[in-house]
């Protein structure tokens, strides 16, 4: 056996464990900055509990509330200006993973001297900000993975960026910030934690230990199937999801992510069909495409999740998603080249080339 392992965040979880930990803001200097979307910190609460512990700890702050979906390289840029005017010693990103990521690449970009586009070409020398993350969805999992995800117009999709010094500090993870979702969302990032579980558990670089996370989000996220079906989101069903979710992020932490990703991004940064939504439409395809390289993994998966066939997941997941989008097969060929420059493609259990991947996009959007 052989494996290396740097985790380092520390994590709180459960319910009102921002209140109950608000002692844990103190240690890290007296400027911060807030980084969140335009709304999510607002509806969620966590905006409010955040100021009132800052204000009793007379911590001054700053909100950036201009991170938008699936962020820009120019929104973190922006970011980055306000941290480096006020010289904040410390990051806040409450929200979804776009708040998230947002905030990993400006706590970078914040003491290292270095254009946004640098984030995704070099690598950074100066240890970022410390991060302090609040999410909101359950989903990403970018609460404990050292992984920025950034649209960069520069390539014509999204790259992932990441260092050691990109881990949240402090992860606090309250399902209740997470209540206010609506549903399509609550759908569409349990999808995505159900993807990082299931890619990191098939990926050819899983191990001992990332398949006992991926294992254990599998089993909580069966526990949710139903209620998806039903739109039943109990306070138990969101705190069930946001664990699976957080399972989800330790797993692709050791393991990565695989093709359903890399095929998914662009998708999103052509067809603006949100992550989860993207990356569910090839869930099924992939099974299939991997089914004769880790045939034992996937029947495991299917009895934890209690379907007898790919099929019949796939009619689920399917039921419970958005549209797929109209392509034409110049835009599969794009696609697909595109998909080929992402790092996760080497993961894929089984070895891929362009045309299985244009095989793949045909076989999902154009039947
Ligand atoms: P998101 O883009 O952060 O948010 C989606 C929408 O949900 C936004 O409109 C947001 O509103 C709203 N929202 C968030 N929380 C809410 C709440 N509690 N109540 C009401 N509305 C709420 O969605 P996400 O799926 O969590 O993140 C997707 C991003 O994460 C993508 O860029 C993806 O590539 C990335 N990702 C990162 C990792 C990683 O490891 N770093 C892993 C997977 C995916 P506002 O914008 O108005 O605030
Ligand atoms: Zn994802």
């Amino acid at each position: 056996m052989k494996f290396t392992l740097y985790m380092p965040t520390k994590v709180f979880y459960g319910k009102n464990c921002v209140k109950e930990q608000a002692k844990e803001f103190s240690a890290f200097g007296n400027k911060a900055l807030i980084v969140t979307g335009k709304s999510s910190g607002k509806k969620s609460g966590a905006l409010k509990d955040v100021t009132d512990i800052l204000i009793s700890l007379s911590i001054e702050y700053w909100v950036f509330d201009k991170v938008e979906n699936n962020p820009s390289l120019e929104t973190v840029k922006k970011g980055s200006i306000i941290a480096k005017a006020n010289q904040v010693s410390v990051i806040i990103a409450i929200g979804g993973g776009s708040p998230i990521d947002a905030a990993k690449a400006i706590a970078a970009l914040s003491v290292n001297n270095i254009e946004p586009i640098e984030l995704l070409t070099t690598s950074i020398k100066i240890p970022s900000l410390p991060i302090i993350v609040i999410p909101t969805t359950a989903g990403t999992g970018s609460e404990v993975t050292p992984y920025s995800i950034l649209t960069a117009k520069q390539f014509n999709t999204k790259k992932n960026f990441y260092s050691p010094y990109s881990f949240p500090t402090i992860t606090f993870l309250d399902y209740k910030y997470t209540c206010s979702l609506p549903d399509r969302v609550t759908i569409d990032t349990a999808f995505d934690a159900f993807s990082h579980l299931l890619e990191s558990y098939l990926s050819n670089k899983c191990t001992k230990q990332s398949a006992i996370y991926a294992i254990e989000g599998l089993k909580v996220f069966a526990n949710c199937l139903l209620a998806i079906d039903e739109r039943k989101f109990t306070d138990n069903i969101r705190d069930q999801l946001l664990y699976a979710s957080y399972m989800g992020g330790l797993a692709i932490t050791l393991t990565g992510t695989t093709i359903i990703h890399a095929m998914g991004y662009s998708l999103t940064y052509y067809k603006a069909l949100s992550h989860g939504h993207a990356n569910t439409l090839f869930i099924g395809e992939y099974l299939r495409f991997n089914n004769q390289a880790d045939k034992e993994k996937i029947e495991n998966v299917l009895k934890i999740l209690k379907f007898s066939a790919i099929i019949d997941l796939e009619t689920y997941l399917l039921k419970n998603i958005g549209k797929k989008p109209t392509i034409s097969q110049e835009e599969i060929n794009k696609f697909a080249t595109l998909a080929m420059t992402q790092g996760s493609v080497k993961n894929n259990p089984r070895v891929i080339k362009e045309s299985d991947i244009i095989k793949i996009y045909q076989k999902v959007l154009l039947r």
